[in-house]
């Protein structure tokens, strides 16, 4: 090994981020580096983020995980979207699905042809022609990449899952793989003199540990990116105005739901998870709009079960770091930035960080342009996301309350302007490369928010009308058929992947 190589990697912090540093970089680094995560138990975890999204997967197979086993341990269901009530209207619903609708013909995304659709009588929704939305509503799964010998895609999709119990699990993973854990309070940052990197940390029984690169996984407080090397935070809650949130998990529901629900309220909306063996339950809001006392209040007439603790309280700040590397710490999940649970973005966000960090993984130099790049990549990763969660609370009719006027008047990023003035265009959605939300997801968002676009693109002219119906009906019934073959939700997870 080269000397110039590092040694030794310090996590602080032991939630969902540190545990999934743990589990990712031991499984590649191990060999060569010693890995050491602290955390303290006298500090809980934030304890909420049970929504995740198909990119888990990914993170999944590469850690080697068996899926069911992780559903088994964690109290999972299947995600198959998130239904979004009450956003563009009060009354309104839609289904922001993990799939497409249809099936894209001749380079054209589908919703083209359903555009020309309706021009020419067809009343259908873009969603009845959407297997995710079939077989959600059916309340059915079970894995499928393609639809029979049709060239349409199978479902995709994510999880729900106890979050405490992903960390254990995660954690029992990383320790298999060699990472150390020590339980412990850090107290204090030692810095090089010369360089301003950081030395080691210092626990609050006095043991010090030094590290060559730090990961700060020590959540809203950013110990060591925010208290030791005071890397500053850009704020975005004037587009993204929620900044706290009241949590609490409720007795199950009847049905075992694969879909998330997001419902709009007054000065926020509320969520609802549902795992095996509770639903978990928040009431996302901004205080500057309502108190904690109502949207508590409002949270818990709402729920669909007896509550099982009393609410807990989060408050929080959207944005970002605006360096996510800085010397030689890197920070991860809420130390990092915190975006709205509205898309369940947060754990995908970790799981990218650290794929981008073992990408461009530094020598003891820590050279500059290594640093700047992840910067970079990071940097367009969130603001992409950030514009597609503005849309949700711009995109709106809704004027019945202070917060919802306050969204629907903002102004907003120029990369998010032009792409609602282009969709309500003529359709099109042009996805930059680097954005996490494919063509059918801003499709989808933008029709549930009510914009409708104006025309559609000319090569939806390419099939003669009869045609054009011809391949819709058969769209419908290649959907019904696959759906009318699926297990329910509820009999795939007591087959696969019923917890104990
Ligand atoms: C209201 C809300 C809803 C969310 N919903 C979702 C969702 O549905 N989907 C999703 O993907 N994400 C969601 N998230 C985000 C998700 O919860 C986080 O991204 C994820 O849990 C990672 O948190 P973390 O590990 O960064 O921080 P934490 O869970 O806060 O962990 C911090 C760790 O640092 C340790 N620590 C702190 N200080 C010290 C110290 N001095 N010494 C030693 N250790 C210390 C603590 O002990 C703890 O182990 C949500 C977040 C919020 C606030």
């Amino acid at each position: 090994m080269h000397a110039n190589h590092i040694k030794n990697i310090v996590i602080v912090g032991g939630g969902t981020a540190g545990w999934i540093a743990a589990a990712a970089l031991s499984k590649y680094l191990t060999q060569r580096v010693s890995i050491h995560l602290i955390e303290s138990d006298s500090i809980a975890t934030v304890g909420v983020g049970e929504a995740t999204i198909p990119q888990i997967r990914r993170l999944n197979a590469i850690l080697g995980l068996d899926e069911h086993q992780m559903l088994r341990e964690t109290n999972g269901s299947i995600k198959l979207g998130i239904e979004f009530n009450n956003w563009g209207k009060i009354g309104d619903s839609y289904l922001h699905t993990f799939g497409d609708a249809g099936i894209n013909l001749r380079n054209t995304l589908f919703h083209q042809y359903w555009l020309r659709s309706r021009v020419e009588g067809d009343k259908s929704s873009l969603w009845d022609y959407s297997l995710h939305h079939k077989a959600a509503y059916s309340n059915k799964f079970a894995p499928m990449e393609k639809v029979g010998n049709t060239s349409m895609t199978g479902l995709a999709y994510a999880f729900h899952f106890d979050a405490s119990l992903y960390a254990k699990f995660l954690r029992q993973l990383a320790e298999a793989s060699g990472v150390v854990r020590t339980e412990g309070k850090v107290v204090d940052v030692s810095l090089q003199s010369e360089t301003g990197h950081i030395q080691s940390v210092q626990l609050e029984n006095g043991q010090s540990i030094d590290g060559d690169l730090f990961i700060d996984c020590s959540g809203f407080r950013a110990l060591l990116i925010s208290g030791a090397l005071d890397v500053d935070y850009e704020n975005w809650s004037h587009w993204l105005p929620c900044n706290r949130a009241v949590a609490v998990g409720c007795e199950k529901s009847q049905t075992l739901l694969p879909y998330t629900k997001a419902t709009a309220h007054d000065a926020g909306w509320q969520w609802r998870i549902p795992l095996q063996h509770r639903t978990g339950n928040g009431h996302v809001f901004c205080d500057e709009f309502t108190s904690e006392e109502k949207a508590t209040e409002t949270l818990l007439a709402t729920l669909d079960g007896t509550p099982l603790s009393t609410p807990k309280s989060l408050k929080f700040t959207t944005g970002r770091r605006k360096k996510f590397w800085h010397k030689n710490c890197v920070s991860l999940g809420l130390a990092s930035g915190f975006l709205e649970p509205l898309e369940s973005t947060s754990i995908h966000l970790i799981q990218s960080n650290v794929s981008r960090l073992i990408e461009l993984f530094p020598t003891m130099d820590f050279d500059e342009s290594n640093i700047n790049e992840y910067n970079r990549l990071i940097g367009k990763e969130y603001d992409l996301i950030r514009d597609f969660l503005i849309l949700h609370y711009h995109q709106t009719q809704r004027d019945d309350s202070e917060f919802w006027r306050y969204c629907a008047n903002m102004s907003v990023p120029e990369s998010l302007k032009q792409k609602m003035n282009l969709f309500a265009s003529n359709g099109l959605i042009y996805k930059e490369p680097d954005d996490l939300f494919r063509e059918s997801s801003w499709v989808q968002v933008m029709l549930g928010q009510r914009i409708s676009p104006r025309s559609y693109h000319a090569m939806a002219n390419s099939l003669d009308s009869l045609q054009l119906k011809g391949f819709l009906q058969d769209v419908k019934k290649i959907i019904t058929k696959a759906t009318d073959a699926l297990p329910s939700h509820q009999s795939y997870i007591d087959t696969y992947c019923k917890a104990d």
